[in-house]
């Protein structure tokens, strides 16, 4: 591969250089800047053409990885692609127009939808109540559990703890001890899901609610759940699902009808928007009919024909975000939806699920699988079959780079030493699977052979490999000439 272009945008800057031609000034010069604000001079700044910054920017433009340039199978975090025509439509400008304090009789349109999705939300799911409030799905376990937490309360039962499988997500546990919960670690089985017989050593007077992620992070599908669920009903707690694999279920399973009593989505994952790079998400939270009185504030009703948000909900928990939520994402989760339909929403899940056991299947025989199960729409190997080598996760993680992908998600879950966690996501083909399996074994080989290769890996991305902790501790942000 050929270096990319030098990246400094001061390497072409020299003394007099514009990115911009004007005609002379035949008119007095004046300035509406106030004196004292104006600098003296640009020192410092560069001095470059037009072309010149089109192709400086153009050039940081491209590298950036994303999936519209190339496969990333980070586990967990469903990259998929989503059609362009959803984001198309969340930016119609009816919809970017509307502030955010117009009165309901103006935008009308934008309430219906809210309820539309939920609607469609309760349908997919089985929940008698939706908010779609909340900003991610950390955000929704912590509406979730302070839902909980509430409705304990106002029975006159308030509890201290919430049991949390070690196969869970990392936030659940950050959730729960944020709603005011002492957290108490649970271990899965060995086949890779909880055991109901687990959970009733577990149980007493103090448990509030069990957190379970359905599938979890091993990509597999808590069997046992229904009787994990009867079992806290009758301890007087309740069951918690984080649904933010839902792309795993949908179609398939309405959580509502398994025993499931509170649980979240994740719609930058499951519902065309893309997660990561920390831009704007929804987590909604479905419940059951229970919960009905503590719910976030406002909800959104129709009377008379008229949509309107009601904040007279007395026992809420109170409001958890400003406005209308992050309503650009709401709105493509419905027109995916509506897309897709019922059928296609299905078939979504088959894709998932295939493309991720295709995977499995293919690399079994290469690298350690410890929980050799059929998974659901992810698949987690371990380092056992190349730590011979002297190669760590990372090691191979940044080999993949070399080979145009981005990495799976890695060490993550902790339950798998060294894991390597692959979510292939229903939107790939089987060409670009077979690709990725193609270089994930040629990569073990390389391994095998030549181990420094890895060790030094990445060798032809614009940089190599950075001291992570340093990097984000001492950024460089300043160019000097004699580096
Ligand atoms: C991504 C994810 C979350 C957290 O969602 P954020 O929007 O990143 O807060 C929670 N649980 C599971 C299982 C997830 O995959």
């Amino acid at each position: 591969m050929i270096k990319k272009r030098e990246q400094i945008v001061f390497k072409y800057s020299e003394e007099g250089k514009k990115g911009y031609s004007l005609p002379p000034l035949d008119v007095e010069k004046k300035s509406y800047i106030p004196e004292n604000l104006l600098k003296d001079e640009n020192k410092g700044m560069p001095e470059i053409s037009e072309l010149e910054v089109v192709r400086h920017f153009t050039a940081l433009s491209h590298m950036n990885y994303s999936v519209d340039e190339g496969f990333y199978p980070l586990g967990s975090c469903t990259m998929k692609y989503n059609p362009k025509i959803n984001e198309k439509i969340s930016s119609f400008d009816n919809f970017l127009m509307a502030h955010p304090y117009l009165p309901y009789s103006l935008v009308q349109g934008n309430l219906k939808l809210m309820k539309t999705l939920e609607d469609r939300l309760k349908d997919l799911t089985g929940f008698d109540y939706f908010t779609l409030f909340p900003s991610a799905g950390a955000h929704g376990e912590l509406a979730g559990m302070m839902m909980i937490r509430k409705r304990l309360e106002l029975d006159g039962n308030s509890r201290k703890i919430v049991l949390i499988p070690d196969s869970a997500h990392g936030t659940n546990p950050a959730s729960s001890h944020f709603a005011g919960y002492a957290v108490k670690e649970i271990p899965s089985g060995e086949k890779g899901y909880l055991e109901a017989e687990t959970v009733k050593e577990y149980l007493n007077e103090d448990v509030a609610a069990l957190m379970m992620t359905n599938p979890n992070t091993l990509g597999v599908y808590e069997k046992d759940i229904k009787e994990i669920a009867e079992l806290l009903h009758k301890n007087g707690s309740y069951l918690y699902m984080d649904g933010a694999n839902f792309n795993a279920l949908m179609g398939y399973v309405k959580p509502a009808e398994i025993g499931v009593d509170v649980l979240h989505l994740n719609l930058h994952k499951t519902f065309s928007t893309p997660h990561g790079g920390g831009g704007p998400g929804a987590g909604p939270v479905g419940v059951v009919e229970k919960f009905r009185d503590v719910l976030p504030v406002p909800v959104i009703r129709k009377k008379d024909g008229v949509y309107y948000t009601d904040f007279n909900i007395p026992r809420s928990i109170g409001k958890i975000r400003s406005f209308y939520g992050n309503f650009g994402v709401l709105i493509k989760a419905l027109v995916y939806i509506m897309e897709l339909g019922a059928e296609g929403l299905k078939k979504a899940t088959e894709f998932a699920v295939l493309n991720a056991n295709y995977i499995r299947e293919k690399l079994k025989d290469t690298y350690e699988l410890p929980y050799n199960t059929k998974t659901l729409h992810e698949v987690v190997f371990s380092e056992n079959s190349f730590k011979k080598f002297g190669v760590k996760t990372v090691d191979l993680a940044k080999r993949i780079l070399d080979y145009g992908f981005h990495p799976p998600t890695v060490y993550f879950p902790l339950i798998v030493h060294g894991a390597l966690m692959i979510e292939p996501t229903e939107t790939e083909s089987k060409t670009t699977l077979d690709d990725f399996i193609d270089v994930m074994k040629k990569i073990h080989k390389e391994a095998e052979e030549n181990p420094e290769l890895l060790k030094e890996a990445p060798h032809y991305t614009p940089v190599k490999r950075l001291n992570e902790v340093l990097a984000a501790k001492k950024p460089k942000l300043k160019y000097k000439e004699e580096e």
